[in-house]
């Protein structure tokens, strides 16, 4: 056993099973302890972590920096009100905006930073009669923005959908990386074009500079707004302080979530200084958004990001994982594709990838498989050379032996 595990994997699996609502598919391990791309089980096995926390944990499983700045915090304020200022809060956003643009709006999750950019777009073309002027906002076939129902309605994938209508009204969908489409659904009533620079979920997507080049022309002679969901592209991911940082164009809103204080739960959106007044005060708030604690935690998030060099460290890990699994494909006929941006990577397969997830999990490594047939990974930034050789080596052989019963 793990001394960190007070009894066995089993015994936590049955009380979930008593006691919480089964809507998660969870692998048969109890988790008890984790440090930088590693965790453990309460049997006391260790693996290693190509995808730790969904993404939220950036820099890997309880990096010391945050944990300092969560212990130092914790003691002088845990939680106060949005009606009163903290120094947290401010520094937290001074360091986001000094990255990136304009000013921060802060929420705890984010399907809750999608809401807030979507009733944010809406409020923007309010008019004076108290209604909105234009309303429709168009996304993107596979993309993703979580399950409350304005981000879940713009998730544009059915199978989020079943059993929940009627969906929230003003929603187009287009295929991504086509403009022609997004002409065509564009009226003089939508708002907002709303897109991931990089799809996740959907397998790893790469939007195409032109295209995303196309929508900003498009909302500047249409007067819309561009709003990117950097949810996962944001923090570093994509090698870039921001995934819109190397598309040469800057969006007017970007939300952010995942691993934007290190593991905490913290959501936020930035939007460009001269829309930021739409948001009237007492018309969006989030009474846990902008808390001490989760600001302290992405304060330490962003000074590691910038104090070990994690930017470049992420650029090179992305080579060397692509190097992998380039030469892998030459290999085996199985692997279709491999993209990557950064430390968000696909590679795409034309067998379904979920058994992937289990074979490996058995010899310790840690993956995702999404989309059907996609195997995904979204390392920490920090992962050395030798965990990305590590978990590829178990992955590549995982793979060879698919291809041969496949
Ligand atoms: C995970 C994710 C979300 C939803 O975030 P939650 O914190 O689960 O609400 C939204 N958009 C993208 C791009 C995501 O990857």
């Amino acid at each position: 056993m793990h001394p960190a595990a007070t009894r066995s994997s089993q015994q936590t699996i049955d009380q979930f099973g008593k006691y919480v609502i089964p809507n998660y598919k969870r692998y048969p391990v109890t988790l008890v302890h984790g440090e930088g791309s590693y965790v453990w089980d309460a049997e006391g096995k260790r693996y290693l972590d190509l995808f730790p926390g969904w993404g939220c944990d950036i820099l890997g499983h309880c990096p010391p920096l945050v944990v300092k700045a969560i212990q130092r915090q914790v003691q002088h304020l845990i939680h106060i009100p949005n009606t009163w200022y903290t120094e947290a809060q401010g520094d937290f956003a001074e360091a986001i905006v000094k990255h990136s643009f304009g000013k921060v709006f802060f929420a705890n999750s984010g399907t809750e930073a999608n809401e807030g950019a979507i009733k944010l777009a809406r409020l923007h073309y309010a008019n004076n009669s108290g209604g909105t002027s234009k309303y429709r906002v168009i996304s993107f076939a596979n993309g993703f923005h979580g399950r409350t129902f304005g981000s879940v309605t713009a998730t544009a994938q059915p199978k989020y959908h079943e059993g929940l209508g009627p969906l929230l009204p003003g929603f187009r969908y287009a295929p991504y990386n086509d403009l022609e489409a997004v002409k065509s659904l564009v009226d003089d009533e939508t708002c907002a074009i709303l897109l991931e620079p990089v799809q996740g979920e959907g397998g790893v997507n790469i939007a195409d500079e032109g295209f995303l080049k196309g929508l900003r022309e498009l909302c500047d002679q249409r007067d819309m707004l561009l709003i990117f969901d950097e949810v996962q592209t944001g923090m570093g991911r994509t090698g870039d302080w921001f995934g819109y940082q190397n598309t040469g164009i800057q969006p007017d809103i970007m939300t952010l979530a995942k691993g934007l204080a290190g593991g905490v739960a913290c959501g936020a959106f930035v939007c460009q200084d001269h829309i930021a007044p739409s948001l009237r005060p007492g018309m969006h708030a989030s009474t846990f958004g902008g808390n001490p604690l989760a600001m302290a935690a992405g304060i330490a998030t962003m000074m590691t990001i910038e104090e070990e060099g994690l930017l470049e460290n992420c650029r090179k890990m992305s080579d060397r994982f692509c190097q992998h699994f380039q030469a892998l494909k030459s290999k085996l006929p199985i692997i279709k594709d491999v993209r990557a941006r950064g430390m968000m990577i696909g590679v795409e397969l034309n067998i379904p990838a979920t058994p992937a997830v289990a074979k490996c999990m058995d010899r310790g490594v840690l993956i995702n498989a999404t989309h059907d047939t996609v195997v995904r990974l979204l390392p920490a930034l920090n992962i050395t050379a030798e965990q990305v050789d590590e978990g590829c080596k178990v992955i590549a052989e995982t793979l060879e032996v698919m291809a041969q019963e496949a």
